[in-house]
């Protein structure tokens, strides 16, 4: 069997990440997919699982966890809380044929690039600043100084859209969803993927 793909998955807050990640999850077809359930110091949100949206721990713990080597990936990321990604259930699903996705920010994809040159990072743009802030209000879940803040984080994360290899703009939700599943897609059809899946039949199209 061959290993499945790492993705990377990074937007900033409010550009439609989460969702366009429960639409593909709902609708996959091919590949079993699955998205990394990262470590966080943060404080849970209303509705949030430790264990399904991430595994909430404390600063000491998670700062053990660095020391242990655990994590591929981690950062301060929002309100200086950290944020990481652990090793092992990233390859134990890899190595069962699973895509992998990551929903991390541009620091975490950095540092997955030098580790994992294969690794293919996707970056969600809004279709306007307006438009971003807007979700953000909607989402009615941060006070208006936090939202503030996020907005200036957004832009922090835009800055770095370029350092990914595709670019999906969120206008139309269900247009990114058809862009994000082609990306899957193609990344089915390299030469690599199908040089792996199909050995049989190479050999027997070039026996003569
Ligand atoms: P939130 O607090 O809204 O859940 O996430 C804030 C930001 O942290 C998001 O941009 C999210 O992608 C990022 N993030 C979540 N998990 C990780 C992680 O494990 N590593 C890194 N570097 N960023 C993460």
């Amino acid at each position: 069997m061959s290993q499945g793909n790492l993705y990377i998955l990074s937007a900033p807050s409010g550009a439609g990440k989460s969702s366009l990640i429960a639409a593909l999850l709902e609708k996959q077809t091919q590949n079993k997919i699955m998205v990394s359930v990262s470590h966080t110091t943060r404080q849970p949100r209303p509705g949030e699982e430790n264990g399904v949206h991430y595994h909430f721990v404390e600063v000491e713990e998670f700062e053990t966890l660095i020391e242990q080597g655990i994590f591929l990936e981690y950062a301060k990321v929002f309100g200086g809380n950290y944020y990481g990604t652990s090793l092992p259930a990233i390859e134990k699903n890899l190595a069962a044929g699973n895509d992998v996705f990551l929903d991390i920010d541009w620091q975490g994809a950095q540092q997955i690039r030098q580790k994992v040159p294969s690794v293919k990072s996707i970056f969600i743009l809004p279709p306007s600043l307006a438009e971003l802030e807007k979700r953000l209000i909607g989402r009615g879940q941060d006070s208006a100084e936090v939202i503030a803040e996020r907005m200036s984080k957004a832009m922090n994360e835009i800055s770095h859209y370029n350092e990914y290899d595709y670019v999906i703009v969120n206008d139309d939700f269900e247009q990114a969803l058809t862009d994000l599943q082609g990306i899957l897609r193609a990344e089915k059809l390299t030469l690599s993927y199908q040089e792996s899946q199909n050995q049989a039949l190479i050999q027997e199209l070039l026996a003569k």
